[in-house]
């Protein structure tokens, strides 16, 4: 079997408790637009789950042409052993040339374990995903921060197929979903087995909600080590303005904010609409996680920080006295 024989673009469809997790939906869009580079290549989501079907159409709106769905009581909850023996069974069914995961808690268990097991490479974590326009074969260039975020590499899987990577939420833009788009739904047949899965859910501990997720806010206001004793500040400001706090590594790694909130290359990837940058100095690391925000205003005392050269608002000075005027004219401004 040669490499021309594997075809399309395939997604695979994270959910949790039955609802699907918004990386997919990115991981769809960007899929749709690589795919139209390729004469006759589709976008194919891998659902796996337990009464998933209805939301197959949801994911054609979303870019996929066909939905291969995997169907079993066993599925409901993910299990790394049930999810990589079907994916892989699925893998070697279809012959994927290339195959997407999200670069989430769960995708970054499962993607190695089915890349181990169809022998072929992974690129994990990538933030960038194109094809190389040298290649005869759809090569894909799979781009990732390396060296602790100061370099980006780029990585390709030349001789083995499919080319597997994880993507990290909210870097790539899913597509507006279009209910008139049709797609096909293909029921693959599951052999699993309860002896398949040497593990057993005992508990599930609700995680608790601990205020707004970063990663879903419009506006996120942060703080780095030059606010990190006044985060009290910060948040007085997110509630006026309905927005999340975010911190920097520096303030989580002291204690000022959990880890949670943490913005950048190991903490979250986040586009809100607006991001306010305060005593932050906006080390790779950090902008990683938040370059690709529509508006950044950044707050900062040293002219040379480098926040403020991708800041699309500068402002120069200290933030301490800066943020409780910029306090007082927010509430100023929701009483006129
Ligand atoms: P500093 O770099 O100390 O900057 C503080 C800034 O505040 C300075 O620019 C200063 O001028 C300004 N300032 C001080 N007082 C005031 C004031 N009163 N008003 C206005 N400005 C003031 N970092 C992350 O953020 N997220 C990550 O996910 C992350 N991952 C990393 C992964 C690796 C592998 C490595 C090696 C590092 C990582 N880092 C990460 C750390 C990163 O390199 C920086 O050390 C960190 O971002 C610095 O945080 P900071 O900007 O808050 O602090």
């Amino acid at each position: 079997m040669s490499i021309n024989d594997y075809k399309d673009i395939y997604v695979f469809i994270e959910l949790r408790e039955n609802n699907i997790n918004e990386v997919s939906f990115e991981l769809l869009g960007e899929s749709n637009r690589l795919a139209q580079q390729v004469k006759d290549y589709e976008v194919i989501a891998v659902l796996l789950g337990h009464n998933v079907k209805p939301l197959c159409q949801e994911l054609i709106e979303y870019g996929a042409d066909k939905v291969i769905v995997c169907e079993h009581p066993l599925l409901k909850e993910y299990s790394t052993e049930a999810y990589t023996l079907v994916l892989t069974n699925v893998i070697n069914q279809f012959k994927p040339d290339i195959f997407l995961i999200g670069a989430t808690t769960l995708g970054r268990d499962l993607a190695p374990r089915i890349a181990a097991r169809c022998n072929t490479g992974l690129t994990a974590d990538a933030t960038h995903l194109e094809f190389d326009k040298e290649s005869s074969t759809q090569l894909l260039l799979v781009t990732r921060p390396a060296f602790g975020g100061n370099l980006f590499a780029t990585i390709v899987c030349e001789n083995n197929r499919p080319q597997m990577a994880t993507i990290r939420p909210k870097v790539l833009i899913p597509l507006v979903p279009n209910s008139n788009r049709k797609g096909e739904i293909i029921d693959f047949n599951v052999n699993l087995m309860s002896n398949d899965i040497h593990t057993k859910i005992i508990d599930i501990i609700e995680k608790k909600n601990t205020g707004i997720d970063i990663t879903k806010a419009d506006i996120i206001i942060s703080g780095g080590r030059g606010v990190a004793k006044n985060f009290a500040l910060l948040k007085e400001i997110a509630q006026e303005l309905g927005a999340a706090v975010g911190a920097s590594r520096a303030v989580v790694d002291e204690g000022y904010a959990p880890k949670e909130i943490q913005v950048g290359q190991t903490g979250k990837t986040v586009r809100p609409k607006l991001y306010i940058a305060c005593g932050i100095s906006g080390a790779v690391q950090h902008l990683a996680g938040m370059d690709k925000s529509d508006y950044i205003i950044a707050i900062n005392k040293d002219k040379e920080a480098p926040i403020l050269k991708i800041a699309n608002l500068g402002i120069v000075g200290d933030a301490l006295e800066i943020l409780p005027i910029l306090k007082d004219e927010i509430i100023k401004l929701k009483k006129a």
